[in-house]
C-alpha cells in the first residue's frame, strides 16, 4: 500500500521540526573537512510546489513554514534551514517551493560528501532521480529504505547522518524502525541516526517515543513539538529521536524551541519536550 504522498504535507509543522534538526546536525558535521555520507531511507521527491493541487488541497505548509517565513528576530539556529529553503526558491521573497530532506541535505553538504537516497514509490522515486540527475554526489535507489540502509552499513565514511522518515501509514513501520535501528547499531554504532515520528492520539504513536528511548542507543536526544494539545484529532505534533547527536544540538534546541513552538502553536496548550541521555 503506497497511498502516502508527501506533497500533501510538505512544509507543515512536522517538516519544520524535522528539517531544522536535520540542518543543525549537518551544519555540525560539516565543521571538519572530512567527507560525510548522508543516507535518507525515505526520501520522497526532494522538492514540492506550494502552488500545485497537492499543496492547495491541504495547505498544511501555511501552518508550518508559512508561519516563520520572512519573520523578523528568529532564533539563530533556524538560519541554515531557512537559507536552504530560500535557495530552493532562488532567493525569492515569495515562498513558492519547499525542499524535501534530500534537497536540504544536498544544499548544506559539500563537494566531498555523498548522498544515498531511497524511495519506494515508483513515481516519487522517478521524480527524485530527475531532481538530482545533474548532482554527481547523489545516488538514488528505488526500493525499500530499511533494506537499503542495511546494505550500506558500515559505510566507508566515519561521519554519517542517517535520516529515517517513514510515513507510518502501515503500523509495521513503528516496529520496523526499532528493528532497523537495533540491526544498524551492530553494524555501525557511531552514526548519527535521526528518526522522525508523528504524534497522534493512538496507542502505537503514544508508546513509540518510549520504545525509541529503550532501543539500545547509548547517547540520544529526543525532542517533541506539539502545535495542539495531545488529545486532539489528527497529527497534533511530531518527534525527532537523534542517536549520537552533536553535543551542541541540545543547547541550540533549548534556545530555539520556546519561540518556535509559540510561532507554530494552534492552541494555547501547544508545547515541547527535550530530553537527552548519555550526553555527559
Ligand atoms: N524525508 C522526506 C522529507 O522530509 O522531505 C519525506 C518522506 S515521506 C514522510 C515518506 C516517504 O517514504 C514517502 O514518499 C513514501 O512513498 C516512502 N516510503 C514508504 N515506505 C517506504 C520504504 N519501505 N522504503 C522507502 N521509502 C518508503
Amino acid at each position: 500500500m503506497l497511498s502516502y504522498r508527501h506533497g500533501f504535507h510538505a512544509g507543515n509543522h512536522a517538516d519544520v521540526l524535522k528539517h531544522l534538526v536535520q540542518s543543525l546536525v549537518i551544519e555540525y558535521l560539516t565543521r571538519k573537512d572530512k567527507p560525510i555520507r548522508y543516507i535518507d531511507t525515505h526520501s520522497a521527491t526532494g522538492g514540492y510546489s506550494l502552488e500545485d493541487d497537492f499543496a492547495k488541497k491541504t495547505a498544511e505548509w501555511k501552518e508550518g513554514i508559512g508561519k516563520i517565513w520572512q519573520k523578523p528576530d528568529l532564533p539563530e539556529a533556524l538560519s541554515d534551514y531557512l537559507e536552504a529553503v530560500s535557495k530552493f526558491n532562488n532567493n525569492n521573497q515569495k515562498l513558492k517551493l519547499y525542499p524535501g530532506s534530500p534537497s536540504i541535505a544536498a544544499n548544506l553538504l559539500r563537494e566531498q560528501d555523498r548522498l544515498s537516497l531511497f524511495e519506494l514509490h515508483p513515481a516519487d522515486s522517478r521524480q527524485l532521480a530527475r531532481n538530482f540527475e545533474h548532482d554527481r554526489r547523489v545516488r538514488v535507489s528505488q526500493g525499500d529504505g530499511f533494506a537499503g540502509l542495511k546494505s550500506l552499513l558500515p559505510p566507508l565514511e566515519k561521519r554519517v547522518l542517517i535520516l529515517i522518515d517513514p510515513p507510518y501509514e502501515v503500523k509495521d513501520d513503528y516496529n520496523t524502525v526499532i528493528k532497523s535501528l537495533k540491526e544498524a547499531f551492530k553494524r555501525f554504532a557511531v552514526g548519527v541516526y535521526a528518526v522522525w515520528y508523528p504524534r497522534l492520539d493512538s496507542e502505537h504513536s503514544r508508546r513509540f517515543g518510549h520504545k525509541l528511548e529503550k532501543c539500545g542507543a547509548q547517547r540520544w536526544l529526543h525532542v517533541t513539538l506539539d502545535v495542539r494539545g495531545n488529545n486532539t484529532a489528527g497529527m497534533f505534533g511530531s518527534g525527532m529521536f537523534v542517536v549520537n547527536p552533536p553535543w551542541l544540538l541540545e543547547q541550540q534546541l533549548k534556545e530555539t524551541l520556546p519561540q518556535l513552538t509559540s510561532m507554530l502553536s494552534e492552541t494555547p496548550d501547544a508545547g515541547f519536550t527535550l530530553k537527552t541521555h548519555g550526553m555527559d
